[in-house]
């Protein structure tokens, strides 16, 4: 295993700035996850670490080894990608073994790194199968293995579970984790899916249009997001966001006003202000214990129920004359995560607290993270 270290990465293609200006420290065995919207620069980055791309600016470091100018074979590094391409003539022993016996191993040496390879991604009993025998995960696990066999510092992996069914792709992701438990090895991932970054990584890198936006733990990402970007695309469903302005008294919007000292949260009067709110923080007025802090209510009508079994997503408006917009909540929008038998229905009207202590505030303007929890 080896550290991976980006230090001024820039990546220019034409007039796109695909990476922009990124340092980032991976330390030794840790996995970290870039995610962040397709054509963000997840994957131009990951080709960087990996000698796939060369920056235009910048050095990669594995190990402590300055690696920006060498090859990929020369980087110890092992790749699996999306696309799985395995030889079809071959059978799995063979697909797993093929880069070893190329390299002139032993046959004992690859015999022995091929089990352990199989026994890491549960492919015993497995190995005389040939490539269209298998399912998509078990073909996802044979290119694991192959990508094991080699024993790299450093895996990288680029979309791996992208094309398989949900299902399998929830239970990649625990074979994943294991993975990274067993072989103790560094691991950097590239996703466009936030539930595959939140639930393997030990840090997420949030990228937004080639910068890095914030690495952090999963959770510190979603409890305390740096800025409204990332407050946005962490948490599904996502953030609710209302536009406004502080005033002495606090936050004031449209719809919906949070008195508070200005000066206790470090915002100034006549500054523009977002609030957001996560919908599992607003609560229906006769919930309200379940806000450790709440607000006084809001008067809201029920636009739109969607009942999930264990929870029900119920959405707001704030008037009757507010679309719900197609293009995300509107500003009079807000979603509400309720237990699964709350007694709404369509059209009804309700009043709503949030949760003081999980309120968020971003100065508008620059789009950073003010506080999270309201004093
Ligand atoms: P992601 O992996 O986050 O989807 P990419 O790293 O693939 O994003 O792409 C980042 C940006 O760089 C995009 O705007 C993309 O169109 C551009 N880009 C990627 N590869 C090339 C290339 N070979 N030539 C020109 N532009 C590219």
């Amino acid at each position: 295993m080896a550290s991976v270290t980006l230090d001024g990465v820039t990546k220019e293609y034409d007039d796109v700035l695909a990476v922009d200006d990124m340092d980032l420290e991976i330390r030794d065995g840790e996995f970290v996850t870039f995610v962040g919207p397709s054509g963000c620069g997840k994957s131009t980055t990951m080709e960087a670490i990996a000698g796939l791309t060369l920056p235009t600016r910048g050095t990669v470091e594995i190990g402590g080894r300055d690696v920006t100018d060498l090859p990929p074979k020369d980087r110890g590094i092992s790749m699996v990608f999306q696309n799985i391409a395995l030889f079809p003539h071959m059978d799995v022993y063979d697909n797993v073994s093929f880069g070893l016996r190329l390299r002139k191993y032993s046959g004992e040496e690859v015999e022995q790194r091929v089990e352990r390879a199989a026994d890491v991604v549960q492919l015993e009993g497995m190995m005389d199968r040939m490539p269209e025998e298998m399912s998509g995960g078990q073909r996802q696990r044979v290119a694991i293995a192959r990508a094991i066999v080699r024993e790299p510092e450093v895996f990288l992996m680029d979309e791996p579970l992208a094309n398989l069914d949900a299902e399998l792709r929830v239970h990649m992701r625990t074979q994943l984790q294991r993975l990274h438990r067993e072989l103790d090895t560094t691991i950097v991932y590239v996703t466009h899916d936030q539930a595959q970054a939140m639930t393997m990584s030990d840090r997420v890198a949030v990228i937004e249009a080639g910068e890095l936006k914030q690495v952090d733990p999963p959770l510190t990402c979603y409890d305390e997001p740096n800025n409204l970007f990332v407050a946005g695309f962490i948490g599904s469903p996502s953030m609710n966001f209302i536009e406004g302005e502080i005033t002495d008294e606090g936050f004031t919007s449209t719809y919906t006003d949070v008195p508070f000292d200005p000066a206790a949260q470090g915002v100034e009067p006549g500054q523009a202000v977002t609030l957001g709110v996560r919908p599992e923080d607003v609560h229906l007025q006769w919930n309200d214990e379940q806000a450790a802090a709440p607000t006084d209510t809001y008067g809201r009508i029920v636009d739109v129920l969607e009942p999930m079994g264990d929870e029900m997503f119920v959405y707001l408006l704030s008037d009757e004359d507010v679309e719900a917009s197609a293009e995300g909540r509107g500003e009079g929008q807000t979603l509400m995560n309720v237990g699964p038998g709350e007694d709404v229905a369509a059209g009804d009207d309700v009043e709503v607290v949030f949760d003081r202590e999980k309120i968020h505030l971003f100065d508008t303007g620059t789009g950073q993270a003010i506080v999270h929890g309201l004093e």
